[in-house]
């Protein structure tokens, strides 16, 4: 910092907003460009990333096809789902899948070394990669954090909160910041946002706090182009507890069998959907709010899950136990929660947005693969694959 200047400049050929998902796995990819990697969180990785718990899903498994994947996100997105992106998204996620399992990312893995598949509502297979039993999250961004960490074009500047674009001639050439020392102007002709979504601007989330969808915001007040922007998912099963953000019970304990169950410990998911307690999110989570909204509290019984995949579910009882709840001695109260945002800045298929240098990936762009709805495991796989695209 200078006495003359308010601000310092630095320069880049490319800044990438965000250190989830999507933020790093775009930073990797375009190595060896010089990439500045700025993040307002305090370290390395930071986002909801870290606390995706079920997995990620792909189509990788015997018999499996991408085309099976790309029905099932078209027919969970309640008629809105883009089908050209959703197939783009399932097959270039089934490569991308591939390439991580080889590339040795710890992946819970069968004897023989094949991934070992879960099961998640509204999916016709059992397609869902997960690592650490369900803390897939953590294990995968962390593995991918050691990797930028190794990569010297890629410059990380945590701490470092972006508050607006800068436009010359109506194109991007650089982003104000404002780090932790004093503002930062980072000039660069290609930004590219990966800042996540916007579950912390609700009461009641799963998401981190800084999920406050100034990505959105940033390219707002640039001029780009958003869309979708009132389609907010519930997840079904949050703890129902005091706490920000709520611990979720992830929905691949009711695809291993945790039941739903009114106060009389009745099963009512049945009379709801055909597919019961594996009906499409948005399903689930109405007919759960609307008992929890009448004043009946709503129950999930995790045993029969936690007695089929005996350790496959530390994250979840650990949370359980945060709140003095023990899962194997009772129904854990459950209700929905703001968790993912489908809305986005409007990207094409290269992540490229309306306007020229500013591309996004992962919760904050929106590229139609997921209609209104998204498909269970499916926000992962976008940052992965969106996030190697852009
Ligand atoms: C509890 C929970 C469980 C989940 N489980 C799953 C699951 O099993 N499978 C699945 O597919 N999805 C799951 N999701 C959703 C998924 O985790 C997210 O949608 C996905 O990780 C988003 O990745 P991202 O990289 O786009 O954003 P994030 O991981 O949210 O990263 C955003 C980054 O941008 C940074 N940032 C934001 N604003 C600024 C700013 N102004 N300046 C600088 N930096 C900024 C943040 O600090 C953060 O580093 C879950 C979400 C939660 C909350």
């Amino acid at each position: 910092m200078t006495s003359s200047t308010p601000y310092d400049v630095r320069d880049a050929e490319v800044i990438v907003v965000g250190s989830g998902l999507a933020g790093m796995t775009a930073a990797l990819q375009l190595a060896p460009r010089a990439v500045t990697l700025i993040t307002k969180t305090a370290g390395l990785p930071g986002g909801s990333s870290l606390y995706a718990q079920g997995g990620i899903a792909a189509a990788v498994g015997p018999g499996d096809r991408p085309e099976d994947h790309a029905a099932d996100t078209v027919a969970a997105g309640a008629g809105l789902v883009d089908a050209a992106m959703a197939a783009l998204l399932t097959r270039d996620g089934a490569a991308q899948v591939r390439r991580l399992l080889e590339d040795g990312l710890p992946f819970d893995r069968a004897p023989d070394g094949s991934p070992l598949l879960g099961r998640e509502a509204a999916h016709g297979a059992a397609r869902i990669v997960h690592a650490g039993g369900d803390a897939t999250g953590r294990t995968l961004v962390s593995a991918l954090a050691d990797r930028l960490r190794a990569t010297p074009s890629v410059r990380v500047e945590t701490d470092a909160f972006a508050v607006d674009l800068v436009l010359r001639n109506g194109r991007v050439c650089g982003l104000l910041a404002c780090h932790g020392q004093g503002w930062v102007l980072h000039r660069a002709p290609r930004v590219i946002l990966a800042t996540g979504g916007i579950g912390a601007t609700f009461a009641r989330t799963t998401n981190p706090a800084e999920a406050t969808g100034d990505g959105l915001a940033i390219a707002a007040r640039a001029g780009a182009t958003l869309a979708d922007l009132e389609f907010v998912q519930f997840h079904p099963t949050a703890l129902a507890v005091d706490a920000d953000p709520v611990p979720l019970l992830t929905e691949a304990l009711r695809g291993a069998g945790a039941l739903l169950l009114d106060s009389e410990g009745h099963r009512f998911m049945p009379d709801e959907h055909p597919l019961a307690e594996l009906a499409p999110r948005d399903v689930v989570a109405r007919a759960i709010g609307r008992r929890v909204a009448a004043g009946e509290p709503v129950f999930l019984d995790l045993r029969p899950a936690l007695a089929a995949k005996p350790g496959g579910f530390p994250t979840v009882l650990a949370l359980c136990a945060e709140h003095g709840l023990d899962p194997f001695a009772e129904s854990m109260p459950v209700a929905p929660a703001a968790h993912y945002h489908m809305g986005g800045v409007v990207t094409d298929a290269d992540g490229r947005t309306s306007l020229e240098g500013l591309w996004a990936c992962g919760e904050v762009a929106c590229t139609g693969v997921h209609g209104a709805n998204r498909l269970a495991s499916n926000s992962l796989l976008e940052a992965l694959v969106f996030g190697a695209r852009v």
